[in-house]
């Protein structure tokens, strides 16, 4: 747990990582209401209670979503897709009803991102159409080479390493969290990307959080590499951020409400 923080805030600080679109500075600190004469806390250069370290940055909550409306994002989120506009996609995806839907091919963001908190809807065509794979196959691909699955497995069994919310071809969900066909389903991921260093040398694996429907699938598991059909990958050297892909597999899933927050160090 402390190498996977520390790991996370030493890049966050070399990298320097995008502000949000709503980023507010943070308050001035007020030693008055702290101490300084309090042990240094363990690997870190603040007393206990320092009242000189710097106030965290204020965030404006979003809202949660329903079936009929979208949530609303943090006030720091880059908004991906609110229901109105492409603009932030290469792809050319229709927008029907507020959601933007699955066809004429894969649909990769304008944007790169690194290790991020992402929020994401899907939902499944109804009535369901096809089996195993082949029922609302989609899928979202992580700096456009890992992919969490997408597939309406509500009362429909595939490939374990294949369902909604496996790292395909690598570990199903720990559980099976899916809503029926046509209703709205929310991905919550924590994303930290591979390590490579100056020189192109892996040095550290990607790790995925997520929650499916607001239930844990994944608890900061490692992954081994990207994510093939049929075959094992090892990690390949690739910048720091990547753009997020939505998978067109041959069936209309629509999408609302995805946004990320680029993650940062404390303190910053
Ligand atoms: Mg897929």
């Amino acid at each position: 747990m402390r190498h996977h923080v520390l790991v996370l805030l030493s890049v966050a600080l070399v990298t320097g990582l995008a502000a949000g679109e709503g980023d507010a500075p943070a308050p001035a600190p007020k030693k008055s209401l702290g101490y300084s004469d309090t042990p240094i806390i363990p690997n870190q250069k603040w007393h206990v209670h320092d009242g000189e370290r710097p106030q965290p940055r204020v965030v404006t909550p979003g809202t949660a979503s329903t079936q009929e409306l979208p949530g609303k994002p943090p006030s720091d989120a880059i908004v991906l897709f609110d229901g109105t506009s492409t603009d932030k996609w290469s792809g050319k995806w229709k927008i029907e009803n507020g959601a933007m839907i699955a066809g004429g091919g894969d649909n990769t963001t304008k944007d790169e991102f690194g290790d991020m908190q992402l929020h994401l809807e899907w939902s499944a065509p109804e009535p369901a159409k096809g089996s195993s794979q082949g029922r609302a196959n989609s899928g979202l691909f992580l700096m456009g080479r890992y992919e969490l699955q997408i597939l309406d497995c509500f009362e429909n069994q595939t490939y374990p390493d294949g369902q909604a919310a496996a790292i395909y071809g690598q570990w199903p969900p720990l559980v099976n969290a899916c809503r029926p066909p046509g209703q709205w389903q929310t991905y919550d991921v924590v994303w930290v990307g591979p390590r490579f260093d100056a020189a192109g040398k892996f040095e550290a694996p990607a790790t995925i959080t997520v929650m499916h429907n607001g239930v844990f699938v994944h608890n900061r598991l490692t992954l081994n590499g990207p994510t093939p059909h049929r075959a094992v990958a090892a990690y390949q050297a690739h910048p720091p951020k990547g753009p997020l892909k939505l998978q067109d597999h041959g069936n209309p899933v629509r999408f609302r409400n995805i946004w990320v927050r680029p993650l940062k160090g404390y303190d910053e």
